[in-house]
């Protein structure tokens, strides 16, 4: 295995943006995962486990540690579970299966990020999220450097959220993820866009059709990878979706006087689209704040306007943490990952 020195981040990120690991190694199987971990600790480094880059800002100054890039590759089928290695890329995954007419994950497709990536922040979007089809995670883990496989009660998945990016935060590496899926199954067609999109089918869609929509509905809005398009060089959504109580949403509602766009959340919370915050806080389409801006298509991408900087996106994030807090009394968590600073 290689472990090479001042090895850039930028080209292994969606935002290219970022400075040097002082280490850098691939880890091609579960045995490199832990020869590297060995190597780190034989040298005291910190470890960043990398996939694609896609939900990630790395700092301007790079990182101190080891970047270990899971590139285990390899999807094997037992019948209805497919087991597929962490380093395999989810998007061709999701074509995979809905090739092979298996229904659970369609609405997912065009997600960037590698397979191992998706049940850090439970991946989610169109109405589904990987927590409903995941049936095991196989990790190392750091603390006993055993191997398990973790049921998903044990993943403790919710909105954008499990162990792995809060209780057990940087205690596990994922090798490898268990998806349970159901052979000509139906495709999901909850959200609104894609009912739009279909309004018209006579005969219901198939599991092809509604991955392609949902390629074609993220491509129009910028948030499928699409190589010259500015407005993909993101992470994605830059901020969760805020919960808060039903007293402070009637608070909101009275305060704009005309109607808040709004979601059902557990114990009688409610959801409400960041996107529109941003929107009413001034913070719309095309907004610009040095050579950072938000996507001429999606209100919720921060993007790298180009030769951006970690700190020109840190800037504009703050900036609308700040305007949306000060307007709503709602502060907004951002979803990527950022490393090498403290959010
Ligand atoms: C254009 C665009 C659109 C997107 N749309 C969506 C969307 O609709 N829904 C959504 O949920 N997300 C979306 N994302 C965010 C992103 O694609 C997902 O979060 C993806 O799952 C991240 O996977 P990754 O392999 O790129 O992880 P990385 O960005 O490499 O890492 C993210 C975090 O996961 C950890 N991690 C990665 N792999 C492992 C592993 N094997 N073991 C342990 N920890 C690991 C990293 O340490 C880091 O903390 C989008 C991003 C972009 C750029």
């Amino acid at each position: 295995m290689e472990f090479r020195e001042q090895v850039p981040l930028a080209p292994y990120t969606t935002f290219s943006i970022g400075g040097p690991a002082r280490w850098f190694a691939d880890a091609a199987s579960e045995e490199d995962v832990v020869e590297a971990i060995r190597f780190a600790r034989q040298r005291n480094l910190p470890v960043f486990i990398l996939g694609g880059g896609s939900n990630l800002l790395v700092s301007d100054e790079g990182f101190p540690g080891l970047v270990l890039h899971i590139a285990i590759r390899g999807i094997e089928k037992l019948e209805s579970i497919f087991r597929v290695a962490g380093g395999e890329d989810w998007n061709n995954f999701v074509s995979h299966v809905v090739d092979k007419s298996y229904a659970g994950i369609e609405c997912l497709a065009g997600i960037p990020g590698t397979v191992g990536g998706t049940p850090v922040q439970n991946v989610g979007a169109y109405g589904q999220e990987v927590a409903e089809t995941i049936a095991e995670v196989r990790v190392l883990d750091l603390s006993t450097m055993h191997f398990e496989d973790l049921t998903p009660q044990a993943c403790g998945f919710a909105y954008r959220q499990s162990i792995f990016n809060t209780t057990a935060r940087g205690r596990y590496i994922v090798t490898r993820v268990d998806y349970k899926l159901q052979k000509n199954g139906a495709p999901r067609i909850a959200y609104a866009d894609l009912q739009k999109h279909f309004a018209s089918t006579a005969s219901g869609p198939t599991l092809a059709e509604v991955s392609a929509a949902v390629r074609n509905i993220r491509q129009q809005k910028g948030m499928l990878i699409v190589a010259n398009d500015p407005d993909c060089r993101s992470a994605g959504s830059f901020f969760k979706n805020p919960v808060i109580s039903a007293e402070h949403y009637a608070r909101i509602v009275e305060w704009h006087g005309g109607e808040v766009p709004h979601y059902p959340a557990p114990e009688g919370k409610i959801k409400l689209p960041a996107a529109w915050l941003l929107d009413q806080a001034g913070f719309h389409k095309g907004y610009t704040l040095g050579r950072a801006g938000i996507s001429s298509r999606h209100t919720l991408a921060l993007i790298n306007k180009g030769q951006a900087r970690a700190a020109d996106v840190l800037a504009l994030r703050d900036r609308i943490i700040a305007e949306v807090e000060a307007k709503f009394r709602i502060r907004l968590e951002p979803e990527p990952v950022i490393l090498g600073l403290t959010i």
